[in-house]
């Protein structure tokens, strides 16, 4: 069964200009771009989105990080999408995130990590009513121009020709 998962591409990972590189990851594995948004964090979304780590003596420094510029918040979808996604993310900090995932490959330090996925279902769900709470779009809107897929198919741009 398709699952939805959400990722956010972190200010580090627009500033070095890693987007295409992440994003061709997921694709190649085949995952569905469901959405897609830019927004810069506030203060406030940090503690929202970062509450398990408020007490933490280093929160100022993932404000202050997770602030310094705009992200990139996306909706992945595909079979068992959660898990993949978080087994290619890798762990949180780079040193122990294995070679080919993409903080053991991009990434060197454990604030600056590049990339956000959730870590459970649950979270998936609360977090992309957080970020997209106005709804993912009707399905049309998202297929191409020419109108080779219709609404409600399985998959959105990948069936394109
Ligand atoms: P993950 O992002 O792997 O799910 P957490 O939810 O524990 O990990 O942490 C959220 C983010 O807070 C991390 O991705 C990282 O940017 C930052 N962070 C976590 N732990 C530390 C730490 N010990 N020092 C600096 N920043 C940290």
């Amino acid at each position: 069964m398709n699952e939805k998962t959400l990722v956010i591409l972190k200010p580090d990972a627009l500033r070095r200009k890693l987007v295409g590189e992440i994003l061709s990851r997921f694709e190649r594995l085949g995952l569905d771009l469901l959405a897609v948004k830019m927004i810069t964090f506030t203060e406030e979304l940090c503690r929202e989105h970062y509450a398990h780590l408020a007490g933490e003596e280093f929160f100022p420094k993932i404000v202050e990080y997770m602030t310094s510029g705009p992200s990139l918040v996306l909706v992945l979808s595909g079979p068992r999408a959660v898990a993949f996604v978080r087994r290619m993310v890798g762990a949180t900090d780079p040193l122990e995130a294995d070679p080919g995932t993409i903080r053991g490959d991009l990434a060197v330090s454990s604030r600056k990590n590049l990339i956000h996925a959730s870590s459970s279902l649950e979270e998936a769900v609360t977090e992309i009513a957080r970020f997209f709470g106005d709804g993912l779009g009707r399905r049309t809107e998202l297929h191409c121009d020419n109108r080779c897929c219709q609404p409600g198919e399985g998959s959105l741009l990948s069936t394109c020709p």
